[in-house]
């Protein structure tokens, strides 16, 4: 029988990790008892995966377009513009440098 050790993405505990049922589209839903945080492992759309966002605001970062952040990491761009549209100004601070957007 094959195991797996699922760690809680919040408070990093793998005691206390429970099913929790399965979500809308069958996927397991896991609960910690420490925090009593829900998460799942496995997603449907890549949009929902965990670092898809950062994922579009480095590629912006670095001048790839909607377009093409839309190609590559595999969502739509409608997607892409609502990120941008729902995120707000975002404030970088590199070193002594500070970009706002
Ligand atoms: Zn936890």
């Amino acid at each position: 029988m094959a195991s797996i050790t699922v760690r809680c993405p919040s408070c990093s505990v793998t005691e206390g990790i429970v099913c929790n049922g399965k979500s809308t589209a069958d996927h397991q839903r896991y609960l910690c008892k420490q925090c009593r945080k829900t998460w799942q492992l496995t997603f449907t759309y890549t949009a929902s995966k965990p670092g898809t966002y950062q994922k579009i605001i480095d590629m912006a970062m670095n001048g790839v377009g909607c377009r093409a952040s839309a190609r590559i990491i595999g969502i739509g761009l409608n997607t892409i513009l609502r990120h941008f549209k729902n995120s707000g100004p975002v404030q970088l601070r590199l070193g002594y440098i500070q970009i706002s957007m």
